[in-house]
Order: structure tokens, then C-alpha cells, then sequence
């Protein structure tokens, strides 16, 4: 199946659980429909690897940095912050998991549920995991 697709039934099944908790807003719409597309992250060649390097920066960012800037200051944090998405990238080109392996696990849906559990509260958890989760089961047909 295509990304446009994927999007689409991601957003579809995300927005109506995110209207479910009351939790719809711009920046969970985009987190859904980002959801929806990351399984193919091991995907050489798939939309959200082309954002790869984009997407570490602002995961780490968005995860990292508030953990990282109450150990350290500001501008510590923005360079350790850059070194561990440098870390992260290196370590994943190292590794290159093979296409529909381990990005397309409910394991690795499970892990990135909780991050976002943890960062986002019980909505937009539910949603983005229903949205991955989306895409692993249309990726079997
Ligand atoms: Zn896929």
C-alpha cells in the first residue's frame, strides 16, 4: 500500500480516537498521520526515511531535550542534543533493520506507544498506536 493511503486510514482511525478523548488538536493530527507512515522508516526509498534525518533531529528534540536541559544549560543541551541525534542516525545507517522487519513488529509498536504515553497522555497514545498499528495490518493485504 502508498503512503497517501497509509495516511489516510491512519488519520481517519486517529482522528475519531483522538475526538474520543478529547484530545484533537494540530499537533496531534500531524503526530497520527506521522504514525501512520513510520513503520517504512526501514525503507530506503519510502517518504518518512527521506525525512529521516529531519525526523531524529525533531524527535530528539521533542523527547530528549527536556530531560537533557534540567542536568545541563541551554546551550550544553542544544550540542549534546545534536551529538545524540548524531549518535542515533549513525548507529540506525549501522544497523539498517531489513524492509517490514522490526519497524513493522507490535513489539516496536508497544515501545513507541509508551514513549508517547509517557510525552503525550493516554489520547494521543492510543491514536498514534492505532494508527502504526494501522499500517502493519494494511501492509498485509
Ligand atoms: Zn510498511
Amino acid at each position: 500500500m502508498n503512503y497517501p493511503e497509509h495516511i489516510a486510514v491512519g488519520l481517519v482511525l486517529g482522528i475519531a480516537i483522538l475526538f474520543f478523548f478529547n484530545s484533537l488538536n494540530l499537533f496531534s493530527v500531524v503526530f497520527v498521520g506521522l504514525c501512520s507512515i513510520l513503520p517504512d522508516i526501514d525503507h530506503p526509498k519510502s517518504k518518512v526515511s527521506q525525512l529521516l534525518y529531519f525526523l531524529v533531529f525533531a524527535l530528539s528534540f521533542i523527547f530528549i531535550e527536556p530531560i537533557i536541559q534540567k542536568y545541563f544549560a541551554f546551550s550544553i543541551s542544544i550540542v549534546l542534543n545534536l551529538l545524540f541525534s548524531a549518535t542515533i542516525i549513525i548507529l540506525w545507517l549501522a544497523v539498517k533493520p531489513r524492509h517490514r522487519g522490526v519497524t513493522h513488529s507490535l513489539l516496536f509498536a508497544v515501545a513507541f506507544a509508551i514513549l508517547a504515553f509517557y510525552f503525550y497522555g493516554l489520547g494521543i497514545c492510543i491514536a498514534g498506536l492505532a494508527s502504526y498499528l494501522s499500517h502493519i495490518v494494511l501492509d498485509k493485504f
